[in-house]
């Protein structure tokens, strides 16, 4: 496959923008996956892969595969395009990256997100982000708004992406000191169980590396219930955040304040924090 031959030489982001220039994917739209993978010559399904690849221990998400060119994502994404477009994106990954020698790809959520273990879908995933914020003109984007949640809603919608993986990407690129605390529900029982209901648990943070060097790696425990109360409500706007200040020690035993806005996708609490001083600078 000549494709692989060209691109060997090439980094994953040359690799990324290369693909984006030929398919007429560099601009100000969103990137068009159809348009990849037209350029590709790789057909898409919409698929049952569960019906399709019996036997999968998870429940697959997308699959590709390679003689074939056939690129697939499950009938379950069918209702939600930011999942679809990054599935897509990534199965153009191990098509075209060149480490990527298996002629079937199945992938399911795990391998899809951010908790993919396997060096391979990591790749992928990352390749997809490329695509999806299209290399480094988000990080330059990025980098000149101020950090709140409103400029990530802006870029979400300016990209086509989801909030969560413009929240990420927004915080990753950042060369500012900046980071994000992740945190889902806390996992139920068999029956509403009121004692539990409103607690959102800490899944993961990520921070730019300004701010891991300064500060910490991650932020654990849980949301305040007093902000949940608040925040959690039907309708309420990504953008609209609930702003405190909070004192944490570092691991020098110094003490800094910082700024927090808790924001929801009505899926995720996000926190995003910054040094207090540093705010609107
Ligand atoms: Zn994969």
């Amino acid at each position: 496959m000549e494709l692989h031959a060209d691109y060997l030489e090439l980094e994953m982001p040359e690799l990324a923008n290369h693909l984006l220039r030929e398919a007429g994917q560099v601009g100000d739209e969103p990137t068009n996956p159809t348009a990849l993978l037209e350029y590709l010559k790789l057909q898409f399904v919409m698929v049952d892969l569960a019906a399709l690849l019996p036997g999968q221990k998870k429940q697959p998400r997308g699959v590709l595969s390679y003689s074939d060119r056939i690129v697939g994502v499950d009938v379950s994404l069918g209702g939600s395009a930011h999942r679809a477009r990054f599935t897509t994106m990534h199965e153009i990954g191990h098509y075209v990256l060149p480490n990527h020698q298996n002629d079937l790809y199945v992938c399911d959520e795990q391998d899809l997100s951010i908790e993919a273990m396997i060096e391979v879908e990591r790749e992928a995933n990352e390749f997809a982000a490329e695509l999806l914020f299209k290399g480094d003109q988000f990080t330059r984007q990025a980098n000149d708004c101020d950090i709140t949640p409103e400029s990530i809603k802006t870029l979400a919608l300016q990209y086509d992406a989801s909030f969560e993986a413009t929240a990420r990407r927004f915080v990753e690129r950042s060369a500012r000191e900046c980071s994000l605390a992740v945190f889902g529900p806390a996992p139920g029982r068999d029956v509403i169980d009121t004692s539990r209901r409103g607690r959102w648990q800490h899944r993961y943070t990520v921070s730019s590396a300004e701010f891991r060097t300064r500060y910490f790696r991650r932020l654990l425990g849980e949301v305040p219930t007093e902000v949940i109360k608040k925040l959690v409500v039907p309708g309420r706007d990504f953008a609209d955040s609930i702003d405190e200040e909070i004192a944490v020690s570092a691991a020098t035993g110094d003490e800094h304040r910082l700024h927090v806005s808790f924001f929801t996708n009505h899926h995720c609490v996000f926190a995003l924090m910054q040094p207090a001083n540093a705010r609107g600078r």
